[in-house]
């Protein structure tokens, strides 16, 4: 742990940086909303603590509060209440606050806070391909009004618009050509942006969805940022089905007491989805260019650090 003074540090900011972080953030979230609504999705208010979050695949401390003598956790990501959302509505997304307390060891990669907030969304009967074609033209919408209102000379100058489809290239064949790293390899490669899709099941969390042609592959997706960026954007189709939902959580070792209530929706029912979540502060980092993601974060909770 960092004894840096948190508010020194604030004042020490980059005014410039941090002004400019900020336009974009405030552009993104406008096109990025304008776009869902104009496309008949309903913005849900975010979930912030919940007896049920992500397990992610990443070991992160649970922090839990007491909630009137209930176990509440912190939201990692709204992907169960997105599942339950879609009980009433057939798209929704909510700009969801996120609190990971990521291990030590991301505290240098410059795109990992331990607070951030993603655009999670998710449509009910979607299948992959129709959110990853939302997605590329969500990013484009929203890179051609960062370019319309902020001098190029404060912006990524290889950003444009990126012809689409994107590219997609299928996780085993980018660890074969490219090894253990291939993302970052393929990022720092790349000129566009482009898809790594079938993620094997043990990459990823119990709830994307298995191919029922291929086993321990799932129909999910990540996106990647160019220029190595990393990481955009992760999403799937969903497993909705209680028996699919309780083998997957079994195999992945995960206790069964902790998503009860996931289990006890699939059993009443829940709908065949598709989503994903696009971290919005990774974004603005892309957009501007920036080498860390905290020089466009105003109170950026940086990993391992005391901060404000
Ligand atoms: P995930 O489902 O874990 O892939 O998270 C969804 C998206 O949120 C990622 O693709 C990133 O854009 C963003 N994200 C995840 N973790 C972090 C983090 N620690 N700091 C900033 N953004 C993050
Ligand atoms: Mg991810």
């Amino acid at each position: 742990m960092s004894e840096a003074n948190p508010i020194e540090n604030f004042f020490f900011k980059d005014k410039e940086k941090i002004v400019t972080g900020t336009r974009v953030n405030t552009i993104i979230r406008g096109s990025m909303k304008r776009y869902l609504d104009r496309r008949g999705f309903l913005e849900i208010n975010p979930v912030v603590i919940s007896p049920i979050s992500d397990p992610l695949n990443h070991p992160v401390d649970d922090p839990t509060i007491d909630y009137y003598g209930h176990r509440y956790r912190l939201t990692k990501s709204m992907i169960f209440h997105k599942q339950l959302a879609l009980v009433h509505f057939d798209k929704i997304y909510s700009f969801s606050p996120n609190i990971r307390i990521e291990p030590l060891d991301r505290k240098s990669t410059g795109r990992h806070l331990a607070e951030f907030t993603q655009l999670d969304l998710e449509v009910k009967g979607a299948d992959r391909r129709a959110v990853m074609a939302l997605a590329e033209g969500m990013i484009n919408d929203s890179i051609a009004r960062v370019m319309r209102y902020i001098d190029g000379d404060k912006l990524n100058p290889d950003l444009r618009k990126y012809p689409r489809p994107f590219r997609s290239v299928k996780y085993l064949e980018a660890l074969e050509e490219y090894g253990e790293d291939f993302e970052a390899k393929m990022s720092a490669e790349a000129r566009d942006p482009f898809w790594i899709i079938d993620i094997p099941l043990q990459q990823r969390e119990f709830y994307d969805r298995e191919k029922d042609d291929e086993t321990g592959i799932l129909m999910d997706m990540d996106l990647i940022y160019p220029h190595g960026y990393g990481e955009a954007i992760s999403g799937g189709e969903r497993e909705f089905e209680f028996e699919r939902i309780l083998s997957r959580i079994i195999k992945k070792g995960q206790r069964q007491e902790d998503y009860a209530l996931l289990l006890e929706a699939s059993r009443k029912g829940i709908s065949p989805s598709a989503g994903f979540g696009i971290g919005i502060e990774r974004f603005v980092r892309f957009l501007t260019g920036s080498k860390n993601i905290s020089e466009v974060v105003l109170f950026p909770k940086e990993i391992g650090k005391y901060v404000l």
